[in-house]
């Protein structure tokens, strides 16, 4: 594959290490306290920039701002104009697509290929909520007294969004926050992930270019026990948006309850993919391996626990070493590559006792298992695609989220018995089935308690689709019509003619 742009120039371009200003009701502004926190590449360690670090009082003031605007002159945007505003924006998040992608590949180490192909997922968020700024309505009730009483709801923007995104795709996750909100009339606050601030400050540049009125979106960086917590319990907030691990998603639910503001969690998961006895081998194995090698495995919906029917356990499982090794690791920002690094050194660890929890508790290392060394690799967090063979339901690498690149395949003996171990996890975020019989696949969908279901293919992500999880996962769904309903408050309204 090649890049049809110098992927190298524009990073050197876009980051030299300086101080990049969060933004507060239209200003580019600087932590109170004047601390910094530096942002790094992490498949180089370099300090690609400082950003503020923003204590509870940076908070209040992004909340105020948003007040202000959402009382103030938001309130006067037609829904007309509010679409406007968002195709607005969508243009101009085209026309930098590449330094949006750059961006998010250099802080967060997703290949460059990847966040290029990211494109769809947040353009077509931008239009497709541009579309559906115009599509709000209550409706007419006619039970009551005809001639005598009208009955009808509206539909009104819930007010403040405070949303909290983690580093794994800042740009899409921002804008999946974002667009709707902008739809319905609200305003935001958001804080993005200390691992990875950075494209959400360039999104700010592209909002103010658009013409987005001062206040009515707001970026503040920080850690998340200080600036995010503050935003979670705020009392002047009316919604969070939560995007993140299931413990700080439980934190935030707690210190949301002082304001009963309302709240959606995406959280993490341990999806299950299913591979039947009669699956098309060949082709379930490259997209069974990138359900979780796809980012080095740091993705929400990674479809990390493989069942594979005992007939073709073997084989499978062996393919999917050999496709492992055939992955080519390195550097996000060079076009070749094919899986980046972990986010950060304590990421890196973590895997890496995964890994040795897996080989004491007797589970067969099929492929990788190993930290990567060499020049390419050593100023990084580098950990070689893993697969586990023959691992058991009890193990700690079946039970818990990894976030990083190790898939653990457990044979099966009957679908009852498969479906039952897919649904035996605190989790209910996606699960992947792979067979060629389409009733089996309809009697699967059913049973599987998970957000989202792919049948033969893993990852589709659409801007109509909704998405979120069931159990330990979350609640509320982004995307589609649903997530506009997460943003709007409804009024009964009741007039005596
Ligand atoms: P995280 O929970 O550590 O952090 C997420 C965000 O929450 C960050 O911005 C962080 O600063 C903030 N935060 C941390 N503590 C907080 C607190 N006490 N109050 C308020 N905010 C706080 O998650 P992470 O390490 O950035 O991301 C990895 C996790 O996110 C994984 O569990 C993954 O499954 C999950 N995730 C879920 C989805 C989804 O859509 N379901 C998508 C991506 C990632």
């Amino acid at each position: 594959m090649t890049l049809t742009f110098d992927a190298k120039q524009m990073a050197a371009e876009l980051y030299d290490g300086g101080f990049r200003p969060m933004f507060i009701g239209g200003q580019w502004v600087a932590a109170q306290s004047g601390e910094v926190s530096e942002a790094y590449n992490p498949a180089t360690g370099a300090v690609l920039a400082t950003v503020p670090l923003a204590a509870p009082a940076d908070i209040d003031c992004a909340v105020a701002a948003a007040r202000q605007a959402l009382e103030g002159p938001w309130s006067k945007f037609s829904p007309y104009e509010r679409q406007t505003l968002l195709l607005k924006i969508a243009d101009l998040f085209e026309e930098n697509w590449e330094r949006l992608s750059v961006s998010d590949t250099l802080n967060m180490g997703m290949p460059i290929m990847r966040t290029l192909a990211n494109k769809r997922r947040v353009v077509g968020m931008l239009r497709f909520y541009a579309g559906m700024a115009t599509a709000l309505h209550g409706e007419v009730i006619d039970n009551s007294i005809p001639g005598e009483i009208v009955t009808f709801t509206r539909r009104e923007p819930i007010g403040i969004v405070g949303a909290i995104i983690p580093w794994n795709a800042p740009t899409a996750a921002s804008i999946w926050k974002i667009a709707p909100a902008l739809a319905t009339g609200c305003t935001v606050v958001l804080k993005p992930s200390e691992d990875a601030p950075l494209t959400p400050l360039l999104i700010a540049k592209l909002m103010q270019e658009a013409g987005v009125p001062d206040g009515v979106v707001n970026i503040v960086t920080g850690k998340g026990s200080v600036a995010g917590a503050r935003l979670a319990e705020h009392p002047d907030v009316n919604k969070i948006v939560f995007t993140g691990s299931t413990a700080t998603g439980q934190s935030i639910a707690r210190a949301a309850v002082g304001n009963l503001k309302r709240v959606s969690l995406e959280l993490g998961g341990k999806s299950p993919v299913i591979v039947c006895r009669d699956a098309d081998i060949d082709r379930a194995v490259p997209v069974a391996a990138m359900a979780v090698f796809a980012h080095s495995g740091q993705i929400c919906i990674a479809g990390s626990r493989l069942f594979v029917a005992r007939e073709i356990h073997e084989e499978f499982v062996a393919k999917v070493g050999d496709f492992a090794r055939s992955l080519r690791i390195g550097h996000g920002i060079d076009a070749e590559t094919d899986i980046g690094p972990l986010i950060s050194a304590r990421q890196a660890q973590i895997v890496e006792s995964f890994i040795a929890s897996g080989q004491s508790e007797g589970a067969a290392l099929v492929a990788g298992g190993t930290r990567l060394s060499g020049s390419l690799y050593d100023k990084g967090n580098f950990i070689a695609p893993t697969v586990f063979g023959d691992v058991r339901d009890e193990m700690r690498i079946a039970r818990e989220e990894i976030f990083g690149p190790v898939i653990s395949a457990m044979p099966f003996d009957t679908i009852e018995e498969a479906v039952e171990r897919a649904n035996a996890s605190p989790y209910g975020l996606a699960a992947g089935i792979f067979t060629q019989n389409l009733g089996m696949a309809h009697k699967l969908i059913r049973r599987i308690k998970a957000g989202s279901v792919w049948v033969n293919m893993y990852h589709a992500l659409d801007p109509a689709v909704p998405f979120g999880g069931m159990k330990m996962s979350g609640y509320g769904r982004e995307g589609g019509i649903e997530h506009l309903h997460e943003y709007l408050e409804t009024k009964a309204v009741w007039i005596q003619t």
